[in-house]
């Protein structure tokens, strides 16, 4: 089955083309050369050249079996922190301001500083077989997995925390409200990516209707109808001066396809 999505309203930074994708809607799918497309909250689609597939509502399910919690690949974010409130369940309260499915997370390894995704997951089932945690290449807002994420099994944990719960939303007070697609860039530790962005001048720079953010620098937003292109062209020119005047290479934590 496929579908025609427009990126310019799918995805969370509202720009992008009108393309084509391939519904999933079996663990039996393996196709090669796809690129999977979650709730795109971290992706750029500037054209329309990849082949892209996304997982069908039959992978959108949570449910606990025996000491695990287990989560459908398109299962979202707010979907997950909904359920651990009323099951009280621990460990997932950092999901509060982090958009996307499931899959789109395991394989972004998402987080906020050293709450990760990756901290109590068991195992993941993909399109290339079962594979656990040990297993898995992955890091900061990086894994190396391939293949397509249909299921991830974690560890239960009762104990749901409202304290760290509000204490997540206090740490994103200063996010841009205007439609973005997270952080532009990763940190290039020991520096901050907001720090450098705002150092070479581009804090509330803007290109069409595309801006890095006055609120926090790191964030590329859309002050309304900005297209992909001028996001392109603003993310060059800001690896541009902070390399020329840093010497640092800024690498994108979004995606671009
Ligand atoms: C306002 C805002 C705040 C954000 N804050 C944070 C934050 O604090 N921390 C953080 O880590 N991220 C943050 N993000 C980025 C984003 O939420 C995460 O990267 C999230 O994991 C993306 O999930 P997604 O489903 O939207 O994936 P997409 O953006 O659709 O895709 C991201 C990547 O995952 C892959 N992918 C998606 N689904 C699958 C699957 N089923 N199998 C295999 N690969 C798959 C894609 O191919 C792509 O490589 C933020 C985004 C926004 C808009």
């Amino acid at each position: 089955m496929k579908k025609i999505i427009d990126f310019s309203r799918f995805s969370s930074i509202k720009a992008g083309a009108m393309t084509e994708v391939e519904i999933i809607d079996s663990m039996s799918w393996n196709k090669e050369g796809y690129f999977i497309v979650g709730a795109a909250s971290n992706l750029l689609v500037t054209s329309n050249t990849k082949k892209l597939a996304r997982l069908s509502k039959e992978f959108d399910y949570i449910k606990i079996e025996g000491d695990t919690l287990v989560i459908g690949g398109a299962t979202s974010s707010g979907k997950i922190l909904s359920f651990a409130k009323k099951h009280n369940i621990a460990n997932f309260e950092f999901l509060s301001k982090i958009p996307g499915l499931l899959g789109g997370m395991v394989k972004m390894n998402a987080g906020l500083k050293e709450w990760e995704i990756f901290n109590h997951l068991i195992s993941i089932k993909t399109s290339s077989g079962v594979f656990n945690k040990s297993e898995i290449v992955h890091s900061y807002r990086h894994t190396q997995i391939e293949a397509v994420i249909f299921e991830a099994v974690f560890e239960l944990s009762f104990g749901y925390s409202n304290e760290l719960y509000e204490k997540f939303l206090q740490m994103r007070q200063n996010q841009p409200k205007l439609p973005s697609a997270g952080s532009c860039f990763k940190n290039p530790l020991p520096h901050f990516a907001g720090k450098l962005i705002e150092d070479v001048g581009l804090k509330g720079a803007k290109i069409g209707n595309m801006g890095f953010s006055s609120e926090h620098a790191n964030f590329l937003v859309n002050h309304g109808n900005g297209t992909a292109q001028e996001a392109l062209e603003l993310i060059d020119l800001a690896k541009k001066l902070v390399l020329d005047k840093f010497g640092v290479f800024l690498e994108e934590e979004i995606i671009i396809i």
